[in-house]
């Protein structure tokens, strides 16, 4: 038997329900996998929710590690025992073990741990498709990172100092706003209500060339007024609700603006990209310029304690999740 987080219906943390199910076989092409952590993330709490739909009853969760305990006909990319790790879709990752197409797993490089793998992969390839795709940053820019001392948010203000940029984090307490600081945001900013101004008093009016928004609703149009005419907008997550629609000649008014909506699942849907893409975010962590922060723990069975500190705001950096 297999022990998992399952949701009979949307709602707030208690549908998660901690149950017996049956161990999943491997079928062609995938890979059971025996879990030793769990990555947490907000998705996790959008697909509870109802806001991501999924058919019920589901298992939530799109990140662990684990060792490979066997694999179906016809698999290349693992063997039992190999260390692995994943992100993204599909759900069902808040298990003890689960079957998972094996061209999903990148094998774990020695000197990363399960833990720091399940909190690092989908955070740290978000940070690394971001930083390095969505919007190449270059040595000199200044950028601004909202919720800066979260998962996402510390691992972006680090790199983005490895890049040579100036990062303005935006934070909601002046706790988070030491933390961010401490990990490479040169600028701390308490709440948005005068962002703007900030930037543009940091910037000498310059404003900057690109806004990396997880808050969603209640950011995206301060985050607007951040930008350089010309700049782009980049909407990654909806922490506070989905953004409402807006005119376009918004970004007409103000300086021929650009916005993404970007996700993870896009820049990694060839596994070429994938690996590239986890290769990339295990070099800076293996040299030391991104360190990866797993600031809360939980027992995967109390998941409900972790979504709930979640979405109270009351993490920083990343969770995980032990079964
Ligand atoms: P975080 O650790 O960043 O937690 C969310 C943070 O959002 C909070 O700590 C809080 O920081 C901030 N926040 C602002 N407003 C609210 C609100 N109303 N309710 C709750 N939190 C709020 O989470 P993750 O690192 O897991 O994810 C960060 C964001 O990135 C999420 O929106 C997620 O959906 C998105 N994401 C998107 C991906 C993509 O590919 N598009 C991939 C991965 C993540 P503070 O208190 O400082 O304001």
């Amino acid at each position: 038997m297999t022990q998992a987080i399952r949701i009979h219906a949307n709602g707030g943390p208690d549908v998660m329900l901690w149950e017996d199910v049956p161990t999943p076989e491997p079928g062609p092409g995938e890979a059971l996998v025996r879990h030793e952590a769990v990555g947490l993330n907000y998705i996790d709490v959008y697909f509870r929710t109802g806001l991501y739909k999924a058919p019920l009853p589901s298992t939530p969760g799109m990140e662990a590690a684990g060792v490979v305990v066997a694999v179906g006909a016809g698999v290349t990319e693992v063997k039992p025992g190999d260390r692995v790790a994943y992100a993204g879709g599909p759900i069902g990752a808040y298990a003890t073990e689960r079957a998972i197409a094996a061209d999903r797993l990148v094998v774990l490089p020695d000197g990363i741990d399960a833990k720091t793998g399940a909190a690092m992969m989908l955070q740290g390839m978000t940070a690394q498709y971001l930083l390095r795709r969505t919007y190449a940053v270059k040595s000199g820019e200044t950028i601004v990172v909202h919720a800066a001392a979260g998962g996402v948010g510390l691992i972006l203000c680090q790199w983005a100092k490895h890049l040579g940029a100036t990062v303005i984090g935006v934070v909601s307490t002046p706790a988070k706003a030491e933390l961010a600081l401490a990990h490479g945001a040169a600028h701390a900013i308490v709440g948005h209500a005068d962002l703007p101004a900030q930037v543009k008093r940091i910037t000498g009016g310059a404003m900057v060339p690109v806004v990396y928004d997880s808050v969603g609703r209640d950011t995206f149009m301060t985050s607007l007024d951040c930008l350089a005419p010309l700049g782009l907008m980049v909407s990654y997550g909806n922490a506070s609700g989905p953004v409402a629609t807006f005119d376009l000649g918004v970004l007409a008014a103000k300086g021929s603006l650009y916005v993404t909506r970007p996700t993870l699942a896009t820049y990694t849907s060839k596994r070429s990209d994938l690996v590239a893409t986890a290769n990339e975010l295990f070099g800076v962590v293996k040299s030391g310029a991104v360190k990866i922060r797993v600031n809360q723990t939980f027992p995967l069975s109390q998941a409900a304690a972790a979504h709930t500190a979640l979405e109270a705001r009351q993490t920083t950096g990343s969770t995980v999740l032990i079964p």
